[in-house]
């Protein structure tokens, strides 16, 4: 069996135990003579699924029953629109902070649909960054704090997060159970599937129930967050495969345990950011604090070398260090299933590559 290094965004690396689980149920799971696909979501062995689903990932993450945990389908994107539309009321404002690509589409979704304050503006820095706490402009009684946890194609992370009064909402896509965090810092936080929880085809909503009844009554039923906790996740039918995948992550995840996992995190990305520090040849695009710990971005400082650099590491088996179409340059997604071997592989790889180039 051949399996590369896999450095892509998302959908990105699995456990390989997950994979082989998910092979061996594939057509016939747990002697019911059918693949989980095939089997009803209002069944029992969905049903099944589904709970333990959620139940690990209250566990994970420490989740008290003031909140909801949700599955919904349109990924993270869609949760750009549905938290203005069920969080932010008529006449009220909504902060957001803008800290690259992915904040700025949450903000353009935003504005369609109500009034929105920039907080704080770095989007377009070089190298990237998050806002600082202390430059946050915020507005008195804003309907919520809007923050872009990581910022997946700069690779720039917030690391501690702004404290304020409305409630705080984050888009936790690319470092979601990365890294413990307390929830009840939080007003909402949502992450799209296909980065550090499974494969794509939902989103995980984790939301404080209070919040849900600001929704207008006319809001059409799908949208509406409270009709999707009420109905636990199964108002109509949700992606149950992508669920089962995630249940089988969020097992891996109980059994590493989540402090050593994210030890080993920081451990990855430090080992990365020491091979770019360590050379004139490589360039970190991100501000030192604010270096993401899931996404490691850098160029080459003679830039007409990278095409060249991600042709020879793609031949070796080192796959996907594109950077981003819009940006350009180098970038590793080093998530939690990211094997600390492939670091090495990749740090042994730049050393040749200089040697060769430099
Ligand atoms: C990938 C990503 C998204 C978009 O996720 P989709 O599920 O494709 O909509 C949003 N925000 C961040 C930070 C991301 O990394």
């Amino acid at each position: 069996m051949a399996r590369c290094y896999n450095f892509c965004a998302g959908p990105a690396t699995l456990p390989l135990s997950v994979l082989e689980t998910a092979r061996d149920d594939m057509v016939d799971y747990q002697g019911s003579g059918m693949s989980i696909m095939e089997s009803s979501h209002r069944g029992k062995q969905y049903a099944a699924v589904h709970e333990e689903a959620v139940a690990n990932i209250r566990e994970l993450m420490g989740v008290s029953d003031d909140y909801a945990v949700l599955f919904l389908q349109g990924g993270a994107s869609t949760q750009f629109a549905y938290i203005p539309i069920n969080l932010l009321g008529e006449g009220q404002t909504a902060d957001y902070t803008n800290s690259g690509a992915w904040a700025a589409k949450a903000i353009k979704e935003a504005k369609l649909l109500g009034n929105v304050n920039i907080a704080a503006d770095c989007g377009s820095e070089i190298p990237t960054r998050v806002p600082s706490v202390d430059e946050l402009q915020l507005t008195d009684g804003a309907a919520y704090l809007h923050v872009t946890s990581n910022e997946t194609i700069s690779g720039a992370q917030w690391k501690i997060f702004p404290s304020c009064e409305a409630p705080l909402v984050a888009d936790m896509s690319s470092d979601i159970l990365s890294r413990p965090v307390d929830v009840n810092q939080f007003g909402l936080i949502y992450a799209g599937l296909q980065k550090n929880l499974g494969p794509s085809g939902a989103a995980l909503v984790i939301v404080r129930k209070d919040l849900t009844d600001r929704v207008q009554e006319s809001t059409p039923t799908m949208f509406k967050y409270a009709t999707h906790i009420k109905a636990g996740s199964m108002f109509n039918t949700p992606p149950c495969f992508s669920i089962y995948i995630l249940n089988l992550v969020t097992r891996w995840l109980k059994s590493e345990g989540l402090q050593n996992i994210f030890d080993q995190n920081v451990a990855k990305a430090a080992k990365l950011y020491a091979a770019i520090d360590g050379s004139g040849f490589y360039r970190g695009t991100a501000v030192q604090e604010c270096r993401s710990d899931m996404n490691v971005t850098w160029r080459i400082a003679n830039e007409d070398l990278e095409p060249e650099f991600i042709k020879q590491a793609d031949a070796q088996g080192l796959k996907g260090l594109k950077g981003h179409r819009s940006v350009g340059g180098i970038r590793a997604s080093i998530y939690n299933a990211f094997p600390p071997e492939g670091i090495d592989a990749l740090v042994a790889f730049m050393k040749n590559f200089e040697a060769s180039n430099g």
